[in-house]
């Protein structure tokens, strides 16, 4: 070997110095934990990011081999990647490493034997796996909500479609309650409430146009008789067919109502005292001709009505003047001999 000079050999020194520098300087920007080791898994050389993940102190850690920090159960994974390492393949697979504290660190394992030393990559796994498991935990979080979401849905519309057959069927009651309210159950035609309601309104008409209204009562002779006779149901069945006779009567636009009992009410619009009595007679006239079972048992021979007649002008200008007027014509009716019309 030639002998070399001072300043040869310094020079070397320096540029071995420079060496080591540059090599330091390549560990520390090394981003990822990096371990050389030697043959037989001694470390070499760590850099600060290796240090921080195995958490040793430098000289701890020159006590160490590098399967001192890998726990019992992937001993054999590990190992197994040192013997493919030492047959000169790169390796990379999944593991774990312990840390100074015990804590398993979860890290992708790159390795390759270069020229006698071990180079070791560990990429921490840890926010990774955190990550990934936040991404499992939100899909089958939006999973779930998604569920109880179609549920949701499929509920409301349940209820949704009750709600319209509900309502569909309160209308149907509420049209049959109107309907109900309004109508007499025997006979089916209006009731007094009705009565009373109509002749209200056409009474206030009356006032801002001035036509002519009249009304009728009509009250079915001797009917105690009757009942009394044939029993309370063939009266019933007489109640019925008189209340129809009546409408039969009367005119389209009239309102034909039971006013109470035996007792029927009928208000014409429109017609002035001649026309009220026309049609007064046209109803004595028809329940006169009709022919009820047994009516020749009747104290007249006949099963018949009397109709007393009123008709809204100065001075009967109120509802009541209008009814009491018909009350008293129909009351003259009976004392005149029943079977008559008055008013
Ligand atoms: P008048 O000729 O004076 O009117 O004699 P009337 O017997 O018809 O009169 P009264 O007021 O004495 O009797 C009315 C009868 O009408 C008594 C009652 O039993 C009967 N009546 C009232 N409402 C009904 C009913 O809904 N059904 C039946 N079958 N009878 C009824
Ligand atoms: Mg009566
Ligand atoms: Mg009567």
């Amino acid at each position: 070997m030639p002998s070399l000079s001072l300043k040869e050999i310094r020079t070397k020194v320096e540029a071995l110095e420079k060496e080591i520098r540059l090599q330091r300087s390549i560990l520390k920007v090394i981003p990822e934990p990096f371990f050389i080791l030697d043959r037989k898994g001694d470390f070499l050389k760590v850099n600060p990011k290796g240090m921080e993940i195995l958490g040793y102190p430098p000289e701890e850690l020159q006590q160490r081999v590098f399967m001192d920090v890998v726990p019992l159960e992937d001993l054999n994974r590990i190992r197994e990647g040192f013997e493919e390492m030492r047959q000169g393949n790169e390796v990379r697979f999944r593991t774990q490493i312990t840390s100074r504290l015990g804590e398993r660190i979860p890290v992708e394992f790159f390795g390759t034997l270069t020229e006698d030393a071990f180079f070791i990559i560990l990429k921490d796994l840890r926010e990774r796996i955190e990550i990934e498991e936040e991404f499992e935990r939100a899909k089958k979080e939006l999973a779930e909500k998604n569920r109880e979401r179609d549920l949701y849905a499929r509920e409301l519309q349940v209820i949704r479609d009750l709600y319209k057959e509900k309502l569909k069927e309160i209308e149907v009651m509420k049209e049959e309650a109107v309907l109900l309210s309004y109508t007499d159950d025997l006979t089916g035609i209006y009731n007094h409430r009705f009565f009373i309601e109509q002749l209200t309104l056409e009474v206030d008409r009356q006032k801002r146009y001035p036509t002519s209204l009249s009304l009728l009562m009509i009250d079915i002779d001797y009917f105690k008789n009757y009942n009394d006779t044939n029993g309370h149901l063939t009266g019933d069945q007489a109640l019925k067919a008189i209340a129809f006779l009546i409408q039969r009567g009367v005119r389209q636009t009239d309102i034909v109502a039971r006013y109470g009992g035996e007792e029927f009410s009928a208000i014409l619009i429109n017609a002035g005292r001649e026309k009220a009595l026309e049609i007064a007679e046209r109803v004595r006239s028809n329940v006169a001709d009709a022919r009820f079972p047994n009516e020749s048992a009747q104290p007249n021979k006949d099963l018949t009505v009397s109709v007393g007649v009123a008709t809204f002008s100065s001075p009967i200008s109120t509802l009541t003047d209008l009814i009491r007027e018909a009350d008293n014509a129909l009351y003259r009716a009976k004392k005149g001999g029943r079977n008559r019309i008055e008013g």
